[in-house]
């Protein structure tokens, strides 16, 4: 398994031992901004358990996969979007950079398909 805890930027930033601008939690997982945003509203809900992405996630715990995406949900509802995106990279290739598995959410702009 790749980096953990201390090694981790996402456990950092999920025990708070790193600032975020957080959105939203539950006991599950953490919502907040990404640092480099691709859309209006583009934010990053990320399990509080450490995998290294949304499969081995879904793996050791599946719920917690439904979580994401019903945050997710919220999150752009509550910013007052119906339409959003949810993306897993996987995978270097996919553009994974961060390999603690995280939701992104993009809203607030037309999208085009297929990404690049
Ligand atoms: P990935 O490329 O792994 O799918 O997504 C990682 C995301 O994390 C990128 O969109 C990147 O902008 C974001 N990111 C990287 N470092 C930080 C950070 O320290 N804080 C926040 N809020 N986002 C970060
Ligand atoms: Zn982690």
């Amino acid at each position: 398994m790749a980096a953990v805890g201390d090694d981790c930027l996402f456990c950092r930033i999920v025990s708070g031992e790193i600032p975020a601008d957080v959105v939203a939690e539950t006991d599950v997982a953490v919502a907040f901004r990404d640092l480099n945003p691709q859309a209006p509203l583009h934010v990053l809900v990320v399990p509080r358990l450490h995998a290294a992405d949304a499969a081995e996630l879904a793996d050791a715990a599946p719920e917690t996969v439904a979580a994401l995406v019903r945050l997710g949900r919220q999150v752009a509802a509550d910013a007052g979007h119906d339409s959003h995106r949810l993306v897993f990279n996987t995978g270097p290739d996919a553009g994974q950079t961060v390999f603690h598995a995280h939701l992104h959410v993009l809203a607030g702009r037309s999208m085009s398909w297929p990404p690049g």
